[in-house]
C-alpha cells in the first residue's frame, strides 16, 4: 500500500490543466492503486490525478455500488442542473453549494486503454464525476460555488459515518487519530 500526499488548496498544481495518458502501463496501474489506497485511507468519494501531484487525465471514483477507473474524460452529453453541497479532499474545513447537471454522458477508457461510457442521472455519481473531471482542467469547487461555508470538522464527520455505518470502533479510533493537518 502506497499512500500518496495530497495536495491542498494554494498548490499550483490544483489549478494547471492535466495532460491526457498515452501509456497504458504498469506506471499508469500504479498511480491508480496509490490513488485508490489514498482514496481509502482518506474515505474520500473522488480524487483526481493532480490532487496527487500528478498532471494526468486520471480520475478515480468510489460509490456503495460501484467503483470507477477513468483516464482521459470526454464529457460527451449533460442536461438539467441541481445544486448540490460538495467538498474536496484538496480543500479541507469547506464546503460550498455547486451546480451541476442532472444527468452526464463520459466517454473514458479503462487502465488498458479500452474505451467505455458512463451514463448517470445518480445524484452522487453525476456530481463527484463532474468535480473530478473539473480538476484535470485545474478547477476547484471554489471556483464554482455559488456559497461557501465552513465545513464540519472531517473527524465529526467521520464519526458521524461511522455511526451510521455501524463500522468496527478500530475504524473509528484510527479515523479520529488521522485527524486534520
Ligand atoms: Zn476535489
Amino acid at each position: 500500500m502506497a499512500l500518496r500526499q495530497i495536495r491542498q488548496y494554494g498548490d499550483e498544481i490544483l489549478q494547471k490543466k492535466a495532460k491526457p495518458v498515452v501509456t497504458f502501463d504498469s506506471t499508469l496501474h500504479g498511480l491508480l492503486e496509490d490513488m485508490w489506497d489514498t482514496l481509502r485511507e482518506h474515505d474520500g468519494l473522488g480524487l483526481a490525478a493532480p490532487q496527487v501531484g500528478l498532471l494526468r487525465r486520471v480520475v478515480i471514483v468510489e460509490m456503495e455500488e460501484a467503483t470507477y477507473e477513468i483516464v482521459n474524460p470526454e464529457v460527451l452529453e449533460t442536461s438539467g442542473s441541481e445544486v448540490r453541497i460538495e467538498a474536496c479532499l484538496s480543500v479541507p474545513n469547506k464546503q460550498g453549494d455547486v451546480e451541476r447537471p442532472a444527468y452526464i454522458k463520459i466517454k473514458a477508457l479503462d487502465r488498458y486503454g479500452n474505451p467505455f461510457i458512463i451514463e448517470s442521472d445518480e445524484e452522487m455519481l453525476v456530481t463527484a464525476l463532474c468535480h473530478e473531471i473539473d480538476h484535470l482542467d485545474g478547477i476547484l469547487f471554489l471556483d464554482k460555488a455559488l456559497k461557501i461555508q465552513d465545513r464540519p470538522l472531517d473527524e465529526e464527520i467521520t464519526e458521524r459515518r461511522n455511526k451510521k455505518d455501524g463500522r468496527q470502533a478500530s475504524d473509528k479510533r484510527k479515523s479520529n487519530v488521522r485527524g486534520r493537518k
